[in-house]
């Protein structure tokens, strides 16, 4: 069988730009619908329209045996949740991870929010600070690729930042714990190709980070025990100790001029500002 490289040549760089940017919409759309009351299949109803008013289609939809645009995890879920009717309630924290496929290339991205919740600021406030460790954990990584000639460098860098964010009475790093069942990807034809990109450190180096590598980096981190369990409905990933989840996600391609952030509608410049890297656009090819 022809095994297609896992490096993109420039053309199909420029390609996957709109399918990121479709991603970055419908996940943006769903965003803004998470307040108490709305419910998880309002949020996927919403950003299955901005995907198809794109031209595109919702690539979740395409995994063999799953019907919906989004996965909607609420508090103990980690990913994979099927959307539901249950509302939204105040104190929840939400990760919603979705993609769309336009002309046949694809986008990947996961963000989490905490609903407020005035009666319980401490639960919010710890869920707060669970999302912010694991949306720092994903731009980390990502400008851990820039730099990288490896890609396993990724994982490492990631590990190494929360252990960094561990437990200041005792020393370790044992807050919170990195989802070592799953693992983020490359990204193309396919929403999920090769090579794995490690949320932790792995033995072997990985590919050669160059020009022509695209690939979805997306920590899952929580509060406790890394345990996972699939609930009944044959999807959804919970922990096992019942701690709360966040999930960060975006789909990043290395070209010749640097990275861009394909799913960040602004290239990830905001998200990488702090570690002194500056994304650079891809350049669109004008096809014939
Ligand atoms: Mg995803
Ligand atoms: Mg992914």
């Amino acid at each position: 069988m022809f095994r297609r490289s896992i490096y993109k040549s420039p053309v199909e760089l420029s390609s996957m730009v709109t399918a990121g940017e479709v991603t970055a919409a419908a996940l943006a759309e769903a965003r803004s619908m998470i307040v108490p009351g709305a419910t998880p299949l309002d949020l996927d109803a919403a950003a299955e329209r901005v995907i198809r008013a794109a031209g595109g289609r919702p690539n979740f939809q395409l995994v063999p045996g799953y019907r919906h645009t989004l996965c909607v995890s609420v508090d103990d879920d980690v990913v994979h949740g099927i959307p539901g009717e249950r509302p939204f309630r105040p104190g929840d924290i939400v990760s919603v991870d979705g993609g769309a496929e336009v002309d046949g290339w694809n986008g990947d991205s996961a963000f989490t929010v905490v609903l407020p919740d005035p009666e319980r600021p401490e639960v919010v406030a710890s869920r707060t600070e669970l999302s912010r460790v694991t949306e720092q954990a994903l731009w980390l990584g990502i400008a851990t690729l820039a730099r990288a000639r490896h890609l396993n460098e990724v994982g490492a860098a990631m590990e190494e930042y929360l252990e960094s964010e561990g437990d200041p009475s005792t020393g370790s790093g044992h807050r919170y714990g990195v989802l070592t069942d799953y693992v983020g990807h490359g990204i193309g034809r396919s929403m999920h190709e090769e090579p794995p990109v490690f949320n932790y450190r792995v033995d072997r180096r990985g590919p050669a980070v160059k020009p022509g590598l695209v690939v979805a980096i997306e920590p899952m981190i929580v509060g406790g025990s890394i345990d996972t369990f699939t609930r009944d409905d044959e999807w959804t990933v919970t922990t096992s100790d019942g701690s709360d989840a966040a999930h960060w996600e975006h789909s990043v391609a290395v070209h010749a001029d640097g990275i861009w952030v394909l799913t960040a509608p602004d290239g990830g410049a905001a998200g990488l500002a702090p570690f002194g890297v500056r994304p650079s656009p891809i350049a669109r090819s004008s096809r014939p």
